[in-house]
């Protein structure tokens, strides 16, 4: 028998159970759910999407948010921020036909994704989206064709140590290949606008912003020097979410961003921007699911349950450790958690430590808002867990 180290095994669950005890203690809604829902299923706390939003404007009064829409593009999510007047960050027509649907206004809708298929920009662009992101002369020629008054901003590449799904290989410039981006822009008649950057999603480490702050003030001036005036700064995504692990405040995060805006920049952008998609639904949703098996297999004791990585839970083949609790008490044990489909791939954590459920127990997985559904596929027969918004 592998050693369990008993205050790893207390440390995790008394965690998930706290946290589940505090999530549903505000949410009779959603708590009365919990044991007769059909599973999979996740539960998505519509008020809580609401408040968190406001949570943040409260923290960053003078930024504008602009839901990054991949990360949950469920309608009724959509409307409750539309409600309280979000702004919306998407990247493809479908999402945008969905936002449009809500009745929000393309003045409330940008495009940050730096590589976007030429009929979503024409059609962004019919619809009244003016502002792009670009980090190549590519798509600028691209934006320049079918979106010829269009306003884009660049996207600086910034470090992403420290953030649990980093996306800075994918995207971004150096300062200088973003300068020249702006006056190729330029020369192509768009409207060069400002700097976008991403310090990677679940960010923990302040040092991005720090970085991605200071860069963006450098290419301002640069640009400034060039007579290019800039007018928005979009500070991205990345606002981190609790776990199995605590995650930075919002609090903390707009207080040092706010110092870092003041002491680089020497005025103020005139539009300041953020793209929480995590940030916003994270963990605002719990995802219901059943034990359909269990096993001994060598050393390793195995729990099965009715959904998996491919199905809803793909994070966690990134890292994500998501706080996971059963409603049992006893003997603590540590299980790996097999994901419902035949893929070996299809393993969920190799170190979950619970009480021994028996098969039909319900397991409830904590902050599954956030890029849960939206990556799941039907793979091996098993539909995605069912959204319901409560
Ligand atoms: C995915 C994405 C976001 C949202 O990131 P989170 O880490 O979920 O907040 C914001 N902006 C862009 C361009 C993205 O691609």
């Amino acid at each position: 028998m592998r050693e369990v180290s008993p205050s790893v095994a207390e440390i995790q669950f008394r965690h998930a159970k706290r946290y589940f005890e505090e999530f549903i203690s505000r949410r009779d809604k959603l708590a009365r759910e919990l044991d007769r829902v059909k599973t999979p299923a996740l539960l998505l706390d519509l008020e809580g999407v609401k408040a968190r939003y406001v949570q943040i404007k409260y923290h960053m009064p003078d930024v504008n948010v602009y839901y990054a829409v991949k990360a949950n593009d469920n309608l009724e999510v959509l409307k409750a921020l539309a409600q309280v007047g979000s702004g919306f960050e998407v990247a493809s027509s479908e999402e945008l036909e969905k936002v449009i649907s809500l009745g929000v206004e393309p003045e409330r809708i940008i495009s940050s994704n730096p590589v976007k298929p030429p009929e979503f920009i024409d059609y962004a662009y019919s619809v009244g989206v003016k502002r792009f992101a670009v980090d190549s002369f590519t798509e600028v020629e691209k934006i320049a064709k079918v979106a010829p008054r269009a306003r884009v901003y660049v996207r600086l590449a910034v470090p992403n140590e420290g953030s649990d799904w980093p996306l800075s290989r994918k995207f971004g410039v150096d300062t200088e290949t973003a300068l020249s981006i702006l006056e190729f822009a330029r020369e192509k008649g768009l409207i060069p606008l400002g700097v976008t950057f991403h310090v990677g999603s679940q960010c923990n480490n302040l040092q991005n912003w720090f970085i991605a702050i200071k860069r963006s003030a450098q290419l301002w001036e640069k640009a400034k020097a060039r007579g290019i005036k800039l007018l928005v700064l979009n500070m991205g995504g990345g606002i981190p979410i609790r776990y199995l692990q605590e995650s930075l405040r919002i609090e903390d995060i707009a207080y040092y961003v706010s110092g870092l805006l003041r002491k680089y920049f020497s005025s103020i952008p005139h539009e300041l921007q953020i793209e929480p998609g995590r940030g916003i639904v994270g963990d605002q949703g719990v995802m219901v699911v059943s034990v359909i098996g269990k096993a001994q297999r060598g050393e390793e004791r195995w729990l099965y349950i009715d959904t998996g990585v491919f199905n809803g839970l793909a994070e966690a083949l990134g890292g994500i450790r998501y706080p996971i609790y059963v409603k049992r008490e006893g003997e603590l044990k540590e299980w790996v958690l097999g994901g419902v489909s035949c893929d070996s791939m299809d393993v969920i954590t190799k170190s979950l430590y619970l009480p021994e459920p028996e098969v039909g127990d319900r397991l409830f997985i904590l902050s599954t808002g956030a890029y849960t559904t939206v990556y799941a596929s039907k793979f091996n027969g098993f539909p995605p867990p069912e959204v319901i918004c409560l």
